[in-house]
């Protein structure tokens, strides 16, 4: 759709801005612009959207927190709707208690981070090992955000969203299909509340646990750089990250980006200032690199949008 035509038809919709830099809303601070940004912060609202792109057979991009996405130099061409307002909120549901687990249902904007803190506050176990994951609940849901051992997946009882035809739908656990990396959600399902479900626990054990992940981290990660996370998926029975390194990519920079000293699965932007371009050749060389000398094809773990 021409701009301007794209501007008559959202112009009554006071939550979507024109022509929006979305370096400013992912951790890697890279790509072009979009054509619009939807910031939704109730449901009704949301269908309003949904409803309107339908119409006019808008592309949409639902975007949490952007903390695994890297767009490109191009932007999007749509609209990149993001979550705020009620979908922060969470509640515990008091009648769901049973052999003392409980059940929160969270909104998709919820940080997942937010969630742990209440669960270490309120001793609850099963959120530790989501401690430092810098996501939204929709991101995590729909990513299966987890470290070796641990998915959040593990713990959802019920998915609730909009199918893409604007239907509201609660998945249930039969209706999973939670992989590595992957929730698998239908085709143009936007989360909007996440149920989950955890137990009581020591307090001291989930705390200690929470702490030292914390800890491992911050050690082990670049997080004082714009970055996007793991950028590749660990291929089954050992570490993107040590593939990259033992091909002496650690350290290496293409214009403004380059793979971190500190964890070679991370790409860093330390200027802030790198085109996604640079990233995209990082990526690829990494990927030849790796296929080259030890002939496993690393995957992205990283959302790349539009897919190259
Ligand atoms: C420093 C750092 C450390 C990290 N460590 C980990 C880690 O240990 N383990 C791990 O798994 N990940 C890690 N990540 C990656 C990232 O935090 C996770 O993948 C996270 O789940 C992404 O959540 P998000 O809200 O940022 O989603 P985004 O990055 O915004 O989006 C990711 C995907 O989720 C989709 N999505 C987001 N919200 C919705 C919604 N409401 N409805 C439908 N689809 C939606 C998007 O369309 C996109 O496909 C790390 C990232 C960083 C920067």
């Amino acid at each position: 759709m021409h701009i301007s035509r794209l501007h008559q038809v959202v112009a009554p919709f006071d939550f979507i801005t024109l022509n929006v830099p979305l370096k400013r809303y992912i951790s890697l601070r890279v790509g072009g612009n979009a054509d619009a940004l939807a910031l939704i912060k109730t449901v009704p609202d949301l269908q309003r959207l949904l409803q309107v792109a339908r119409q006019y057979d808008l592309p949409l991009y639902f975007l949490g927190k952007g903390t695994n996405v890297i767009f490109t130099d191009a932007g999007f061409r749509g609209i990149v709707v993001k979550l705020g307002g009620e979908f922060h909120q969470f509640e515990r549901l008091e009648s769901s208690l049973v052999d003392g687990s409980i059940e929160i249902r969270a909104g998709a904007a919820l940080s997942l981070q937010k969630l742990v803190n209440y669960c270490v506050r309120h001793h609850f176990t099963g959120m530790e090992e989501g401690a430092g994951i810098p996501a939204s609940i929709g991101g995590a849901v729909a990513m299966n955000a987890g470290v070796p051992g641990w998915e959040f997946g593990d713990y959802v009882t019920r998915i609730e969203g909009l199918t893409a035809d604007n239907q509201r739908h609660a998945l249930m656990p039969s209706d999973f299909q939670f992989e590595y990396r992957r929730g698998n959600l239908p085709p143009g399902f936007v989360v909007t509340h996440v149920t989950i479900r955890v137990k009581k626990g020591d307090p001291e054990t989930i705390k200690a646990r929470v702490g030292r992940i914390m800890q491992i981290r911050k050690s082990r990660q670049p997080l004082q750089y714009p970055n996007c996370g793991s950028v590749f998926k660990n291929p089954p029975g050992d570490y993107a990250g040590r593939l990259i390194e033992t091909c002496g990519l650690k350290g290496y920079r293409i214009g403004g980006a380059l793979i971190s000293e500190k964890h070679a699965n991370f790409i860093i932007n330390p200027s802030g200032e790198a085109p996604a371009a640079d990233v995209l050749h990082l990526i690829d060389l990494a990927q030849e690199t790796v296929w080259s000398h030890h002939h496993v094809q690393l995957e992205t773990e990283v959302q790349i949008i539009p897919p190259q």
